[in-house]
């Protein structure tokens, strides 16, 4: 199990890397979106990418727009962190095919239920 973490923020980076290395995952971090882009484009492969949708630069619905486009990782899952509440934000999301949303702030077990509504194996227990 790998999980890319792309957020501008470090701690939240951090916070979400501790959640998830707690559940199994390998965690990869990423600070912004074309650093994550410029990974999988190398080749990298993760069954989970966590989006921030707000950074400077390239904004988390841009990178999930270039990352459906350039047909990366297809395999991959795919779910937005945010604390956008905007209804045309989350269906653009959706538009560009993410899986889930997350909306901060979140607790521990809130990220959790996500996780296994993604349906990936190693959460469901
Ligand atoms: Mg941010």
């Amino acid at each position: 199990m790998r999980t890319l973490i792309v957020d501008d923020s470090q701690f939240m980076r951090h916070y979400l890397r501790n959640e998830l290395e707690r559940f199994g995952s390998d965690c990869v971090e990423a600070g912004d979106a074309q650093s994550a882009l410029d990974l999988l484009h190398g080749g990298e492969c993760f069954d989970l990418m966590l989006v921030d949708l707000n950074m400077p630069g390239m904004s988390g619905l841009e990178c999930l727009r270039r990352l459906r486009d350039d047909g990366l990782d297809p395999e991959m899952k795919v779910m937005m962190v945010t604390t956008e509440s905007d209804r045309e934000v989350m269906e653009a999301a959706l538009t560009f095919r993410a899986d889930e949303y997350l909306m901060k702030p979140f607790s521990s077990q809130g990220l959790r239920e996500k996780l296994m509504l993604l349906g990936i194996p190693e959460f469901v227990y």
